[in-house]
């Protein structure tokens, strides 16, 4: 005999089960058919791709240089690596598939990040999120903002804040960088270990710190937004602009900057305020202009955002809004001939989209009635051996206790008018 074994799910993920995974599927869904409504159409790309596509993106990120899940694949042809992010694989689609531009796709699915869990932190966590590439307009920008700003409204949420910020062109980016990198080096001794470590390869990402250390520092330190050049000034202009005419409110975050190099000029996270600050980041995006050329495909801007789906949850559980979809029965089948009945019944109601459930084990009527409130069903269909020789069924409304008998012929007729 074996030895008897316990196993849990790995750290940092979760089982996701009825009637939670309900919630989680319908609110996909919900983002789907608003992209889709928005022009996008959906991109599934593979869960892992050549490790080099990530480093390519990202090399001096947290995501790419410590957080990503390797393959030990069978040949050792190339590294592969689970994704952190999708954003990577959309251009490499891109660059790959040089589709007609503006190109806009959404995604939904699973990414996977080797971090250290926490509440609204795991190891895999599902995102919904969209790209548009071929046009620099600050008006795309504009309507990426719109899709995941209307999509947080059509869940109820209300506190939730817009982050706005722009990181500049690459005019004006590399003195600002100079003027950043010598502040942040005057003043080194002051930051923490960790972005002591963040200066040496990427001064920027210091601004991101959440290190109370880091505060005093990080505080005075110029920032891009006063170090525009014309050209990324008018940019942001006109996305602000587009915001005030849509009416979507902003706060102007000076320090906001993303997790992935290659961004710049406008840049935006949604803040929920119902949650911790830790974990308030409920979604997030932004320009990036160099990605897909990195990736060996053609120049081509690009914008688009990622939305955290188990964290947007959170805010709404601590908003009360967004319910989930209803698991409840339309219709309990009670079946007092041995249960063949209560199996074509169900067959032929769920084949007609009615939402069908039964008892199992030849149970009695008793038993089989509790069973149908216990599930909260609306209608219970009763076969017995006299309704079996007389073609009928009862049909009893669990509501108002109104029980009558029909033709079986006129039954799929009957319940579909009711549930009207
Ligand atoms: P990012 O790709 O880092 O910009 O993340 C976009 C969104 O994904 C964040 O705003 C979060 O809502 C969500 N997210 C990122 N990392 C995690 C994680 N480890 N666990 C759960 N959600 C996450």
């Amino acid at each position: 005999m074996p030895e008897p074994v316990s196993f849990q799910a790995p750290k940092g993920t979760r089982d996701l089960l009825p009637p939670a995974s309900g919630r989680h599927r319908l609110l996909i869904a919900r983002f789907a058919a608003l992209a889709d409504a928005f022009g996008y159409g959906q991109i599934v790309s593979p869960m892992f791709e050549d490790l080099r596509v990530f480093e390519r993106v990202g090399a001096s990120t947290e995501i790419v240089s410590k957080e990503m899940f390797e393959l030990v694949s069978r040949d050792d042809e190339n590294r592969l690596a689970l994704r952190p992010e999708l954003t990577a694989s959309v251009c490499r689609a891109f660059a790959q598939h040089r589709p007609l531009t503006p190109w806009k796709v959404f995604y939904e699915g699973p990414q996977f990040r080797y971090e250290r869990p926490q509440a609204g932190r795991y190891r895999q966590f599902t995102q919904v999120g969209a790209e548009a590439l071929g046009s620099d307009d600050p008006l795309l920008d504009v309507e990426m903002i719109a899709l995941s700003w209307r999509f947080y409204e059509s869940l109820g949420l209300r506190q939730v804040t817009l982050l706005l910020n722009t990181l500049g062109d690459p005019e004006g980016r590399p003195a600002y960088f100079a003027a950043l990198e010598s502040y942040l080096r005057s003043r080194a001794e002051e930051l923490s270990i960790q972005s002591q470590t963040t200066l040496e390869h990427n001064p920027l990402r210091v601004l991101d710190s959440k290190r109370p250390q880091d505060e005093a520092v990080i505080a005075d330190a110029p920032l891009m937004i006063d170090h525009l050049s014309a050209a990324a000034a008018e940019h942001f202009t006109a996305v602000r602009a587009g915001l005030d005419r849509l009416g979507i409110a902003y706060e102007i975050s000076p320090r906001l900057v993303r997790g992935l190099d290659y961004y710049l000029r406008t840049t935006f996270e949604v803040a929920a305020d119902a949650l911790d600050s830790a974990q308030n980041a409920i979604g997030g995006g932004g320009r990036y202009d160099g990605l897909v050329e990195a990736l060996g495909g053609p120049a081509t801007p690009g914008v688009g955002f990622a939305l955290g789906v188990d964290r947007t949850l959170l805010a709404c559980d601590a908003e009360g809004v967004f319910d989930g979809p209803t698991q409840r029965p339309d219709v309990f089948v009670v079946d007092l001939t041995g249960g063949a009945e209560a199996l074509a019944l169900v067959d032929e109601l769920a084949s007609a989209g009615i939402r069908a459930d039964r008892s199992y084990d030849n149970r009695s009527v008793k038993a089989q009635l509790k069973a149908a409130n216990r599930a909260d069903a609306r209608l219970a269909v009763i076969v017995g051996d006299d309704e079996l020789d007389a073609g009928t069924v009862q049909v009893k409304d669990l509501e108002s206790g109104d029980q009558r008998a029909m033709a079986r012929a006129q039954l799929l007729a009957d319940i579909k008018s009711r549930l009207r």
